[in-house]
């Protein structure tokens, strides 16, 4: 009603007015009174008509009419109308904005077809795996810039829950999963993604795991054939059977091993394993390890300790404990028979380093770096035959990485070998610092 009472009470007004002169003066003044306010109404209505023509052709930058009665309202009616569907404008378009920005930095490559399977969009990402230009291959085929067989085939499959694994049509060292996404109408996202990284890690999975199989089945297959020899041959000798039975126990310590040391790693490895942080008292640490050196040789070495710090440190005694005593069983291991191993806790340019020093058989160039990988081995048989796992520096290195540390070996065919584990400084304790002084747990116990 808001809207109406004004023009209906106007019109009631000019015909109370047209009655009162009928009355007064007759028809003529009543009628000539209604024409004059028509002609009025007439033209106060194209004006109006004109104002709005000239504010429609532009709102945005003629200021909108203003007027009084029906025509102000009407005029205030459209304003509000504009103005809600410019805010709807803008929010539309911070809505793209927003989902362009994000399609920018997706790490993935997206790629809108239409339904006759033409560029219609693609995000910066599609330059870096597909090797396509937004701007130029717009509108573009995708069939026809990229060619490859499987790729068509796949396009072709029109499969949309299999991706397609395929290398980067730009860098060949680059595994994408191709996925196509149907939408609206007709249309198709094509997304590819970067799975370079789960690949190795799958390769590396799966390497693994043959490496294991293949490290245990030796040991097994040895037990498992002394096993058969003992059953089918009861009335075998007491001193044969007895070789047999400390092979059989040598095997399943080698398994024992294997099987501790993948534990090791696997804790390490495990998300949820924090670093225990203690003071380690260091001097007190080398004098065990060269006890443990020691009773490893058997007398076979002339062990020393060279202590020229008495720094302790924070960190993880087990951990530190076992990685240490990795290297010097290695040393132990791969020195022969009257060599000298030095063990040596020093400071040097504000870092701490543990050294393992031998004078054994040492490690051509081309090893070195691959050392710290799980069961690479430079001499395989030699590994086997005093105990190894082929895991000892696995985890050495990761120990280390856990305490900020790192590394470094030193060593030359024929001219022994020095590994340091290097601590940073920040985990040393000076004495005067170091009030709590822990023990130490017996060797080969878990990490
Ligand atoms: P393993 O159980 O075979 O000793 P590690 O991971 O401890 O495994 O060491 C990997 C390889 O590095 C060994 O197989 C050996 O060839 C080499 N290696 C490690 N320490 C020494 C050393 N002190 N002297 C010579 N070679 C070493």
């Amino acid at each position: 009603m808001g809207f109406w009472w004004r023009p209906l009470s106007v019109l009631a007004s000019v015909l109370f007015v047209a009655l009162i002169l009928w009355a007064a003066s007759g028809p003529v003044a009543a009628l000539g009174f209604l024409a004059g306010i028509q002609a009025f109404v007439m033209l106060r209505r194209l004006w109006q008509e004109f104002r709005l023509a000239r504010w429609l052709e532009n709102p945005d930058e003629v200021e909108p009419p203003d007027a009084s009665g029906t025509w102000g309202d009407i005029f205030y009616r459209l304003q509000k109308l504009q103005r809600r569907q410019k805010a709807s404008r803008s929010e539309l378009t911070s809505a793209l904005e927003q989902f362009e920005h994000a399609a920018q930095a997706v790490p993935d490559a997206m790629i809108i077809l239409n339904g006759s399977e033409q560029i219609e969009w693609c995000n910066p990402a599609s330059r870096k795996y597909m090797g396509l230009d937004c701007e130029r291959d717009r509108g573009q085929f995708i069939r026809y810039l990229m060619r490859q067989a499987h790729f068509l085939e796949f396009l072709d499959a029109e499969d949309y829950a299999r991706p397609l694994i395929s290398k980067s049509p730009v860098n060949r060292e680059v595994s994408l999963s191709l996925q196509l996404v149907p939408f609206g109408d007709g249309k198709k996202l094509l997304v590819a993604r970067d799975i370079t990284e789960l690949e190795r890690v799958d390769a590396m999975r799966r390497d693994f795991i043959a490496n294991v199989s293949h490290e245990l089945r030796t040991p097994l297959t040895v037990v498992g054939g002394f096993v058969e020899t003992l059953a089918d041959a009861p009335e075998l000798p007491f001193s044969e059977a007895h070789r047999y039975y400390e092979l059989m126990l040598d095997n399943t310590r080698r398994m024992q091993h294997l099987l501790d040391d993948l534990l090791t790693l696997s804790r390490l490895e495990s998300a949820d394993h924090r670093l225990k942080e203690e003071l380690v008292d260091m001097p007190a640490l080398s004098l065990a390890l060269k006890d443990e050196a020691e009773s490893l040789s058997r007398g076979r070495h002339r062990v020393k300790l060279e202590l020229t710090s008495d720094a302790s440190m924070e960190g993880s005694l087990q951990e530190i404990r076992s990685a240490l005593g990795n290297l010097v069983s290695n040393a132990v291991r791969y020195t022969p028979e009257g060599g000298d191993i030095t063990l040596r806790w020093s400071l040097r340019d504000s870092e701490a380093v543990f050294s393992v020093i031998d004078t054994g058989e040492g490690i051509a160039a081309e090893h070195i770096p691959r050392l710290t990988e799980r069961f690479y081995r430079v001499d395989r048989s030699r590994s086997r035959e005093t105990g190894g796992t082929g895991l000892g520096l696995a985890i050495v290195k990761h120990v280390l990485t856990r305490h900020g540390a790192r590394l470094d070996v030193q060593s030359a065919p024929g001219k022994g070998s020095t590994f340091n584990a290097v601590f940073p400084a920040a985990r040393l304790r000076m004495p005067e610092t170091s009030a709590r002084i822990l023990s130490f747990p017996a060797r080969g116990q878990a990490v």
